[in-house]
């Protein structure tokens, strides 16, 4: 997958490392495992053991109650807008107890960003392929005639005109913030506000700090961007599938509906109705595009 990305452009090295605001000061997240010794005592158990039934009890076999209801809980049900005990559990696997302490988001070897964007790199990425833009393929079905394989990558609901009722998502509202007389607003490039006290945010984060040093060094001032979850109407808004039980038996049916030959591919984070990061994005349309050039 790396050695691929570089093919499209350079990359700068960039290793995410998010703090979340507890208690007025900034902690790792992931949660370190020292917090937890210093928290609840050198001697802490996880408060779940067994198979949990739920993202809370998922989230309850890794940490003592305190540290999930400190970190864990009110973040997600900012993010969900439901209680966690209703999400899912293997929405639990997309975090961890660092038992070593590691600040890393990630701990993936190759850690970047394009040193010339994202969209130059995807426009790299594009050559010699038409691209029509600005052009809503649900709308205008009858203009697309395909040879042998339609690929769509937009809401798989929306693709069957809703036709056994909406899936639900999550999309964030953004408050941008320029500060021109502060060179550097947040220790970190993202942190993580879970507590309703502090405000209905989820998180800030720090765009200069993604940027690489010598490049971040000729900005004057700093934008900060305060991102609000919200349940939005429009699929334009849809940024998070919904990861509970009612929603991924509905997302199922859906998938069931695909016609059995295979020649209209649905996929991607909307098509297959999964949060995927964006390597996993990249790496699960890598392992379609082999399948469908070797059918
Ligand atoms: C707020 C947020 C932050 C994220 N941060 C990170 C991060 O830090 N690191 C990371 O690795 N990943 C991150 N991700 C995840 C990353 O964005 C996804 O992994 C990636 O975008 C998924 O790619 P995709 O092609 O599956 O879907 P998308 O990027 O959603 O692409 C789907 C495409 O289909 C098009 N489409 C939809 N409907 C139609 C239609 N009717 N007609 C024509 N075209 C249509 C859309 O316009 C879009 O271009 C983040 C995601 C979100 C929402």
């Amino acid at each position: 997958l790396w050695d691929y990305a570089q093919r499209f452009g350079r990359f700068y090295k960039f290793e995410a490392v998010i703090k979340t605001m507890v208690d007025g000061v900034l902690e790792n997240w992931p949660v370190a495992a020292s917090y937890i010794r210093r928290a609840v005592g050198e001697r802490w158990q996880p408060e779940f053991h067994g198979a949990p039934g739920n993202f809370e009890e998922a989230s309850l076999r890794l940490m003592p109650r305190l540290v999930y209801e400190k970190f864990v809980r009110p973040y997600s049900e900012k993010q969900w807008g439901i209680p966690a005990r209703g999400l899912s559990a293997s929405l639990a696997g997309r975090f961890d107890v660092r038992e070593d302490d590691e600040p890393r988001l990630m701990r993936h070897r190759h850690q970047g960003i394009p040193v010339s964007g994202y969209a130059d790199w995807t426009t790299r990425m594009l050559s010699g392929i038409p691209v029509i833009l600005n052009f809503d393929f649900l709308r205008r079905r009858e203009e697309i005639s395909y040879r042998r394989k339609l690929i769509f990558t937009g809401p798989v609901d929306e693709y069957f005109t809703y036709d056994l009722g909406k899936l639900a998502y999550r999309g964030q509202r953004r408050e941008h913030v320029y500060q021109p007389e502060v060179d550097r607003a947040l220790a970190v490039p993202q942190v993580n506000n879970p507590d309703p006290a502090n405000g209905p945010h989820i998180r800030t984060i720090e765009w200069k700090q993604m940027m690489p040093p010598e490049y971040a060094s000729r900005i004057r001032g700093t934008v900060t961007t305060q991102e609000t979850p919200f349940t939005p109407e429009h699929p334009d808004g849809y940024e998070y599938p919904f990861p509970d039980a009612v929603n991924t038996k509905l997302y199922q049916a859906y998938r069931s509906k695909l016609p059995a030959d295979g020649k209209i591919l649905v996929c991607g984070r909307l098509g297959e109705y999964r949060y995927y990061d964006m390597d996993q994005a990249i790496a699960r349309a890598m392992h379609l595009a082999s399948e469908l050039l070797n059918d």
